[in-house]
């Protein structure tokens, strides 16, 4: 009756007789109102590490909110956001990243806010300025308008268009290579999700594809912005992705994992270089304006510091190796089902995408994987908490999740494709 809901037709939702409303969560699992047990297989939208209700990271929380729950950033330090940030360019520089600040905000879509502001301003700091930017088409970056001039997907973006600054839009290498050559000095930097853009599809870049836009943005002397705010924090097997490429973006991206999907807090990393250009006498101009009231939030930031603790104490990244596995086994296991169309994995990132015989996606309002998932949702003894894009289904646990508890995810999800062609069959008849 009150609340509008995220990316929610919510005609069709306050129509639902079923919304699940969950009330707590103990590692993999969350529980609705009613008592009844989930695996979270979304990571609660791809933010959780660890799990829900992790002790560490709940005595963390507690003790800070002995200490003080929020005290700004804007003209005052406090201490968990200086911690973090060292720990955060410490991270980065064991990861081959030669990142050197770090600027804190509220989530992945102000990081990516944040990283292009900042490029635009340092190109004026220097007094040349550029106006464009280059994205990928299906990428995306966030809801705020910076972002949403970034996206690539017509169905979230379009509506906004007339809101945006302009970006000129790529599929592939050869399109950015060709606008940089036709357009010098133009373009003050190139956006991307490294490796594997997530709403876009789980749609994975060809191989190399960052390490030769690093070579492009170099040869060009243009920036690099990595929005890692999915893939940062082990998700695709490493810490970051962009170190699958040994390559170090200009700024870089970071939410979701960051506090283990705890609290909200973005953080934009930069490189010295970048800095410099806005380290200058405040006569001169070059101050970056922008800030939240929430900016590094000590109550985010000392649950962050504790989440990097637990990733060394459990040895989570070879965890993750391990359950990637399954998933994988898993992956292969889908490719027999009917209606497949393909198979798509990122580290602990799985999507199976059904589509019609022929190849054409399914008519959109039939919402195939959406049925896929409810279905998934009513398992026994476990339900799944699943949430396709589009005709995807994907696979998201968090990265901590037991292996018992993996294998039961993922022989749900193999088990309820079976009932694609029923669905399919319902929706031609126009019965449901
Ligand atoms: N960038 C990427 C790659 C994302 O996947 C998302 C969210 O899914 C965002 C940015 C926006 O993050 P937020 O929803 O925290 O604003």
């Amino acid at each position: 009756a009150y609340v509008w809901h995220p990316f929610t037709p919510m005609k069709a939702w306050c129509e639902e007789k079923d919304i699940l409303v969950i009330a707590r969560g103990e590692r993999e699992f969350l529980f609705d109102t009613h008592g009844r047990r989930y695996i979270d297989g979304t990571s609660s939208i791809w933010c959780n590490v660890h799990g829900h209700c992790v002790p560490e990271l709940d005595a963390a929380l507690k003790a800070q909110i002995d200490q003080v729950a929020h005290s700004t950033l804007l003209g005052l330090a406090n201490v968990p956001s200086v911690l973090l940030a060292r720990r955060l360019v410490e991270l980065a520089r064991g990861c081959g990243l030669g990142l050197d600040k770090v600027f804190f905000s509220d989530d992945g879509s102000t990081a990516v806010e944040v990283a292009c502001k900042m490029a635009f301003q340092y190109w004026q700091n220097l007094k040349t300025p550029r106006t464009r930017f280059i994205a990928f088409q299906n990428g995306y970056h966030g809801d705020t308008l910076g972002a949403v001039s970034l996206g690539g997907i017509p169905a979230f973006h379009h509506a906004f268009q007339p809101l945006c600054f302009p970006v000129d839009f790529v599929a592939h290498l050869d399109q950015v290579e060709s606008l940089l050559a036709a357009q010098p000095n133009q373009f003050a930097a190139i956006v991307l999700e490294p490796l594997i853009q997530g709403a876009g599809g789980m749609l994975l870049h060809a191989a190399g594809t960052l390490k030769r836009l690093r070579q492009l943005c170099d040869q060009h002397n243009v920036l690099l912005i990595a929005d890692e705010v999915m893939t940062g924090f082990g998700r695709t097997g490493k810490m970051f992705a962009c170190e699958h490429d040994g390559v170090t973006p200009d700024l870089l991206c970071l939410s979701k994992g960051l506090t283990a999907g705890y609290m909200p807090l973005g953080a934009t990393l930069a490189t010295q270089k970048i800095f410099d250009a806005f380290y200058a006498d405040p006569l001169e101009g070059k101050t970056f304006f922008h800030g939240h009231t929430f900016t590094g939030h000590p109550l985010a930031c000392v649950v962050a510091l504790a989440s990097l603790d637990l990733f060394d104490s459990t040895r989570l990244l070879e965890h993750v190796q391990r359950m990637s596995v399954i998933l994988a086994d898993t992956l292969a296991a889908a490719r027999g089902k009917p209606y497949m169309f393909d198979v798509r994995q990122c580290g602990l990132i799985g999507a199976i995408e059904l589509r019609a015989r022929d190849g054409t996606p399914f008519p959109y309002h039939w919402r195939v994987g959406g049925a896929l998932c409810r279905a998934m949702r009513d398992l026994q003894p476990t339900g799944l908490l699943m949430r396709p894009l589009a005709d995807n289904v994907v696979i998201m646990p968090p990265l901590a999740i037991r292996e018992e508890n993996m294998r039961y995810l993922c022989e749900g999800v193999l088990k309820t494709l079976d009932a694609t062609p029923e669905i399919v069959r319902r929706r031609e008849s126009g019965s449901a």
